[in-house]
């Protein structure tokens, strides 16, 4: 054993060996990566030799040194200089929160690269030559879309919640149903940011029918905002009744009327969608003017969700609540930065001027059947051009999309896509070699077969999905 553990080879040994025998790739791997994979394996294969001395007993140092020579280069082939980068959706799911959610409008692409690589008016008034505020910059194109009478921006639609509550009803009591205090991905429920914040969260109603006088008689002289929460990401169904904006401000006025408490109403609509996707017959998401004129007094929403804008949380409503927002400590800590500031005016200058079919995530939610279809034969046209073709089945197939982001749960819409298969692997295994190429394709499984949904394989992305399916088939080989 002990002569086992001195034939491991020293760290630089490895190294050197390493960089003498390795043809020179495109960019050259950093020297501390290549470090920490020698170190990791040397780490590894110390404890092996420790752990199981027999089956080193008859290994030289050269087998050692080849087999490390080998673990590196495996790492080489798998080396991604960046951990953040370009994948395809061949999932069909508009808004993949794993893959990032909404995608930007190449307007709004511009816009962030003009203003992250010059000097811009961020918190700077042209006209007066003095200090600006960056509050400003999408005031008016946000009151002009949502109709609210003021409207401001933070980081993203829990933060929104969070702020709303801790500025507006610390100590306070906040009625929400029970039908209402659900839990939105990753770890946000609104009963913990609640909590969080200080607001004495009182529940009222049962989980799936809630009435008027359920918050009629919860209502005391501590109770701040009645708050309803819009259940984006399921839906009850049979034996349900909830209680309306309309209802909850009309419950609020005549509360009001007998005692001046200064109850606010309050809606998280989750992804409040801009664009009526209802009137098209797609979901029942509420719009963001209609949530408002239903007398709502803040409600706020999410900028990459159904809005299809950058991450961002928007609060809309009366001027005198967004005053107070905008004047507590926590607005500072919550503030978005240029490059959002950037995008989300270019998003929402698409709804002003009419020009929505631009936003990628309209664009994808309204594709239609025939639209997708079109997609998939310029994909086999192309496909046919190639000089050597893929030795794979592919076969084109219908399915349903999936909206996503916790929005829509219930919609499913009519797609297209290609079925793909291989001799002798399974569909696992296929599904695994599509995650492992330099631009990784994210597929799903329909019926035991690997799918790829054409909702969300852009036009100008089917070469880079060819490109994508020759280097699987080399990584099969
Ligand atoms: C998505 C969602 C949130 C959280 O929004 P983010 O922008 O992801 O922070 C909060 N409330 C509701 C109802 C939601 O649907």
């Amino acid at each position: 054993m002990t002569q086992s553990i001195r034939n491991i080879p020293a760290v630089h040994e490895v190294i050197k060996t390493f960089e003498t025998s390795n043809q020179q790739v495109e960019r050259p791997i950093p020297a501390e990566v290549v470090k920490g994979w020698a170190q990791y394996h040397l780490r590894f294969l110390r404890e092996d030799i420790l752990q199981h001395p027999s089956n080193y007993e008859n290994v030289t140092r050269e087998m050692l040194m080849a087999d490390l020579l080998f673990k590196l280069n495996q790492e080489v082939k798998s080396y991604r200089p960046n951990n953040l980068h370009q994948v395809l959706n061949g999932t069909g799911t508009v808004l993949h929160t794993n893959l990032g959610r909404a995608r930007l409008s190449n307007k709004a692409l511009e816009r962030v690269i003009e203003v992250s690589k010059h000097y811009s008016t961020l918190e700077y008034n042209v006209s007066e030559g003095k200090r600006g505020s960056r509050h400003d910059i999408i005031k008016d194109l946000l009151i002009q879309v949502t109709g609210a009478e003021a409207a401001m921006v933070v980081n993203n639609n829990a933060a929104a919640v969070f702020l709303i509550l801790r500025a507006l009803c610390k100590g306070k009591e906040v009625i929400v149903s029970r039908g209402e205090l659900v839990e939105i991905g990753g770890s946000f429920r609104i009963s913990t940011i609640m909590e969080e914040s200080d607001a004495k969260l009182v529940e009222v109603g049962t989980t799936n029918k809630t009435h008027a006088y359920d918050y009629e008689q919860a209502i005391s002289e501590n109770t701040r905002m009645l708050m309803k929460v819009h259940t984006s990401n399921f839906k009850t169904v049979g034996f349900t009744k909830e209680v309306s904006v309309e209802e909850l401000k009309g419950i609020r006025d005549d509360v009001e009327q007998s005692s001046s408490n200064g109850i606010l109403v309050y809606e998280d609509l989750g992804s409040g969608s801009l664009y009526p996707f209802r009137h098209d017959g797609i979901g029942e998401e509420p719009i963001v003017k209609e949530a408002l004129n239903k007398g709502a007094d803040i409600i706020s929403f999410s900028g990459d969700k159904l809005l299809g804008g950058p991450q961002a949380g928007v609060i809309a409503g009366k001027k005198e609540v967004i005053d107070l927002l905008k004047k507590h400590p926590l607005a500072r800590v919550l503030r978005v930065d240029k490059m959002t500031l950037a995008a989300l005016e270019a998003s929402l200058q698409s709804y002003i001027y009419d020009e929505v079919s631009d936003n990628p995530t309209i664009r994808d939610i309204l594709l239609t059947e025939k639209q997708i279809q079109g997609k998939v034969d310029v994909f086999l046209r192309e496909l046919e051009k190639e000089l050597s073709p893929l030795n794979w089945k592919i076969e084109t197939g219908k399915d349903t999309s999936l909206i996503g982001g916790g929005t829509m749960p219930t919609v499913e819409r009519p797609t297209v896509g290609i079925t793909v298969e291989k001799d002798g692997l399974s569909a696992n295994k296929l599904e695994g070699i599509l995650r492992k190429i330099t631009i990784p394709v994210i597929s799903r499984m329909k019926n035991t077969k690997v799918f790829i949904d054409f909702r969300t394989i852009d036009e100008e992305e089917i070469p880079l999905l060819i490109q994508a399916l020759k280097e699987a088939e080399k990584l099969m080989e």
